[in-house]
């Protein structure tokens, strides 16, 4: 949907992190926008050009607002974080492929993400807990730089409740941190996994990845049980010019989320 408008409202998430509630403007196309996790619009900032950005909210309860966490690093993203509430911002899509949550039902799931990969997969979690009984044992392990860098802290308890078994960890503590420190691929030594029954989401820095899909193979899940979110700059968003390809794939129309077995030969290309 080209050049829908939107208001926003935001909440500081972790440092240098907001979360952003957007509403359309545009009744009839609130109505109809639909999207799964693990898919993105093209956010543009008045000014400033556009950023890819995941959806990071419960399809559920998103009660026709468009949720989007956004860390601030470059051009635009820093933009963002200067918005104020009533500030207009665009909205391409939603893009992209998404968490194939229909086809892991019965399975085990391992959610294996790092610093701003937990926002691609909050949706998922929330279509988890919604369907609960459709899955089997469901792990989180998710890792940040500090505990001050962890996103969405005050729902880990519901997430809990929800009998998701959370492995949170950090590169550095502090004075108040009790919890693990390391990295998260090391917590697939602390479980046993059924390679037959597990699913594996994996999201974050590409370094992370690369060790959650060694560590995965090496317990002999199959590369098509294991699902990772590629990110590359993207520009148009739709396939038609090739910022973002990787192999035969372009990451904005055939991902953003792959099953590891159709990138496998490609995994190795560097981004140009
Ligand atoms: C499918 C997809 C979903 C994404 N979802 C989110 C999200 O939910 N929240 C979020 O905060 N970010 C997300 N990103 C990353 C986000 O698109 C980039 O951070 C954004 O392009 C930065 O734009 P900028 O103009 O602010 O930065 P720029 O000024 O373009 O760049 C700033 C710095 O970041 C580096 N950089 C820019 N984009 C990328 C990238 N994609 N990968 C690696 N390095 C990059 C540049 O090399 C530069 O060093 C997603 C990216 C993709 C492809």
């Amino acid at each position: 949907m080209p050049g829908t408008q939107i208001n926003c409202s935001f909440t500081p998430e972790a440092e240098g992190v907001t979360t952003f509630a957007l509403k359309l403007i545009d009744p009839e196309i609130q109505q109809r926008y639909r999207w799964e996790p693990g898919q993105f619009n093209m956010v543009y900032i008045p000014g400033y050009g556009e950023a890819a950005i995941s959806m990071s909210s419960d399809v559920a309860s998103s009660n026709g607002l468009v949720i989007h966490t956004i860390r601030h690093v470059g051009n635009v993203t820093y933009a963002a974080s200067r918005l104020k509430v009533g500030d207009m911002v665009g909205l391409r899509g939603p893009f992209g492929t998404y968490w194939p949550l229909e086809a892991m039902q019965g399975m085990d799931i391992v959610i294996a993400c790092g610093g701003i990969g937990l926002p691609p997969l909050r949706g998922a979690i929330y279509s988890i807990i919604q369907n609960r009984a459709n899955y089997g044992k469901v792990t989180l392990l998710y890792g940040a730089r500090t505990p001050k860098d962890l996103m969405y802290p005050n729902e880990y308890d519901t997430w809990k409740q929800a009998d998701i078994d959370i492995q949170v960890t950090v590169d550095r503590g502090d004075d108040l941190w009790t919890g693990r420190i390391g990295v998260v691929p090391m917590y697939f030594y602390h479980f046993r996994v059924d390679p037959h029954k597990t699913a594996i989401m994996a999201c974050g820095p590409e370094i992370m990845m690369r060790f959650v899909i060694y560590e995965a193979l090496a317990r002999r899940i199959p590369s098509d049980h294991i699902y990772v979110s590629m990110e590359r700059n993207m520009k148009c968003g739709q396939g038609f010019c090739g910022h973002c390809q990787l192999g035969p794939f372009f990451i904005c129309k055939d991902g953003p989320v792959f099953p590891f077995s159709r990138l496998e030969p490609f995994f190795n290309v560097e981004e140009f």
